[in-house]
């Protein structure tokens, strides 16, 4: 529809505008293309409904597209839409890939994109085999102090700390934008902060909580005795103390960690976490998270429990999710001059003839080779292999099956590059047998986004028949184990008014998604009563009503006979009240090189592989079974740190 019509109702038009530079648009034949000229409009539904798109024409050139209001993931979609921009409008042609791991909002996109073609009389069936020709570069040879392959937030965390120490870096990414799995996260990040955590009050289930560790024995810690020793004289003198505020520490949340962490294989092998690993890293959270406000990223005063934290120690940044790290991180690292190479693959890790590791063998998006030469050091920080259905079923030691339709959070580069490469040079793998599995994703396309809810104490977990089916506090594995016995494998978070963190229409979730376009979509339902909540999502009538009754009186009473929730939030009482369907999708994936306590990454004897280190998703040794919400940005940032530290002080 022509400009002034469909336009008018959309407001923010802003993000892309990259005007023609390019000449007319000709198929192979050389015959020229032509358009009515004037500008159109049209929209196609991605993510989280419409994309709207404004494109300009000239009688012979695709002039200008603009892209407009969405509510597609920030840093995501808009970037693989900037870049479609600039090729469609270069090229003078349709012939563009969709761009990977955004490739609904890329669909959506070119979809309103041909829309508008067609209005104005354009060929569409040209301009689509209108295919520009990817000629690779010469070969590009670099030096650097600091090699890093991978730009989530290990990457880029390793690229600020190397590069602040002085040292020359290059940075590379073979996706077209920075971010990793680490953008697309909700950013929860565990850290004990006695400064943050004194507006929470102490409460009787935290308490048993506390009480369960001194009742816990030094054989039932294993390597983690000492630490356990250590604790129990904290939670003595706390409750000497009659400090009415919440108690925590780093002991603690290692403790949380081994616990979370501890789990048996399939064929019966236990594993738990390196207690060194784990020290280093709840004892660093707190001078990390420090170090990140000091270099400009601000974080909420408030701190929750996420799904599967097991306490209230998850921060997250004023811009919610993991793109406020992305954000603060790349910025820094730009000001800092690191080199950054986006769409650049590794491949190969240089080693010299003493064993050391020495560069990189990389090519470019379009076929350009890359040799990067490090001087000091390399670092891995390819992240997980999450989107790799074959490595997951390879490795797969501890849940009976994972199909590999089953959908996944992840960004669709986390293919497990980086343990490929990393054992083709020496590395030893640790805990690669065991996924998380998100119990809690977007059943449609696996998204962590798209919903509502608040922290772990309020949420509801109901099954299509409106039963809940789990204590909705507990760890990741449990949660995901009871959903996926679900009846095709659904629920629903249900939440009421409050627990929903008062939503308002026109506003914004967490996540920054539409709300009224999540209900528009039923990615959310919404009613003024339970009653109605329960016909909409088609469950036996009253069983929503009874089963909230039944989980409101256990709330009263403090205990839930059903299921051993202790952890509560309010009651669910204030209409509206909201459901979320959701459903499990892989996740995280726990194991991968092996490291120590300075991120070197080591062999299978335990000895560091001169020159190489690695932080992030892509290690192993950490998390062991179960990895706790919250516990990866943290480990990301602490031991990107770490590594860009090392690598850095290299001689
Ligand atoms: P982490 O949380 O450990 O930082 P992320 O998933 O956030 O992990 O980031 C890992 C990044 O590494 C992603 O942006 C991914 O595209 C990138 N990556 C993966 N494999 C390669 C590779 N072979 N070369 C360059 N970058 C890679």
């Amino acid at each position: 529809m022509k400009k002034g019509t469909l336009l008018a109702s959309i407001t923010a038009f802003a993000v892309i505008a990259v005007m023609l530079i390019s000449g007319c648009v000709s198929d192979e034949n050389g015959s020229t293309a032509q358009f009515n000229p004037g500008t159109y409009s049209a929209a196609a539904p991605g993510n989280y409904g419409d994309v709207p798109v404004e494109v300009t024409f000239s009688k012979t050139k695709i002039k200008k597209i603009i892209v407009g209001s969405n509510s597609e993931t920030p840093g995501i979609g808009g970037v693989a839409m900037e870049k479609l921009t600039e090729e469609i409008i270069e090229g003078q042609t349709l012939a563009v890939d969709a761009i990977t791991g955004a490739t609904n909002s890329s669909r959506a996109f070119l979809t309103a994109v041909e829309d508008c073609v067609a209005q104005a009389g354009g060929d569409i069936l040209m301009l689509k085999n209108k295919k520009i020709a990817v000629v690779a570069g010469e070969e590009i040879k670099k030096t650097a102090d600091v090699i890093i392959i991978g730009g989530g937030g290990a990457g880029l965390a390793a690229a600020v700390s190397a590069s602040g120490n002085g040292s020359s870096v290059i940075l590379i990414e073979k996706a077209a934008a920075l971010g990793g799995n680490t953008i697309r996260s909700g950013g929860g990040y565990n850290s004990y902060d006695p400064q943050r955590q004194k507006a929470i009050k102490m409460t009787k289930p935290l308490m048993e909580d506390l009480e369960s560790f001194l009742a816990m024995t030094p054989a039932e810690a294993g390597d983690f005795a000492p630490t356990l020793a250590v604790l129990k004289d904290q939670i003595r003198e706390y409750k000497k103390s009659n400090d009415g505020t919440l108690f925590d520490s780093p002991e603690l949340h290692m403790m949380q960690t081994y616990i979370g962490g501890k789990r048996t294989s399939l064929d019966g092998k236990e594993i738990t976490g390196n207690v060194d690993l784990v020290k280093t890293f709840t004892s660093n959270t707190l001078p990390t998270l420090h170090w990140l406000e000091s270099i400009g990223l601000k974080f909420s005063d408030e701190v929750a429990t996420i799904l599967g934290a097991l306490w209230p120690r998850s921060h997250t940044t004023v811009e919610h999710v993991g793109a406020g790290f992305i954000n603060t991180l790349s910025r820094v690292a730009a000001e800092n001059g690191v080199d950054i190479m986006l769409e650049t693959k590794a491949g190969e890790l240089v080693k010299d003839e003493n064993g050391r590791i020495v560069g990189v063998i990389a090519k470019m998006t379009d076929g350009t080779p890359v040799t990067l030469t490090a001087e000091k050091g390399v670092i891995m920080t390819t992240g997980g292999y999450g989107a790799n259905p074959e490595m997951i079923a390879k490795f797969n030691t501890y849940w009976p099956d994972i199909p590999k339709t089953m959908k996944t959070t992840n960004t669709a580069d986390a293919m497990g590059d980086g343990i490929v490469m990393g054992t083709e040079a020496g590395a030893d793998l640790v805990g690669m047998g065991f996924v998380q599995l998100m119990p809690s994703s977007d059943p449609e396309n696996g998204a962590l986004s798209g919903g509502l809810w608040g922290s772990a104490e309020t949420q509801v977990f109901v099954n299509k028949s409106g039963k809940r089916f789990v204590n909705e506090y507990a760890e990741r594995d449990v949660l995901a184990s009871g959903a996926l016995s679900q009846q095709d494998a659904l629920f629903y978070i249900i939440c009421d008014q409050v627990t929903a963190g008062n939503p308002q229409p026109g506003g914004k979730n967490f996540w920054g998604d539409d709300i009224d376009t999540l209900i528009a979509t039923q990615k959310v339902y919404k009613a003024d009563t339970l009653a109605g909540l329960e016909e909409q999502l088609g469950m036996p009538a009253g069983a929503l009503e009874t089963e909230i009754a039944k989980y409101n009186s256990f709330i009263e009473q403090g205990s839930d006979p059903d299921f051993g929730k202790r952890n509560f939030g309010p009651k669910l009482v204030n209409g509206p009240f909201y459901a979320t369907p959701r459903s499990p999708s892989v996740h995280h994936t726990m194991g991968g090189l092996r490291i120590d306590t300075s991120a070197r990454v080591l062999d299978a004897d335990g000895t560091p592989i001169p020159g190489f280190y690695a932080a992030g998703e892509v290690t192993g040794g950490i998390h062991a079974g179960n990895r706790l919400g919250g516990n990866a940005i943290s480990d990301i940032m602490t031991f990107g740190r770490i590594a860009g530290n090392s690598a850095s002080s290299e001689l």
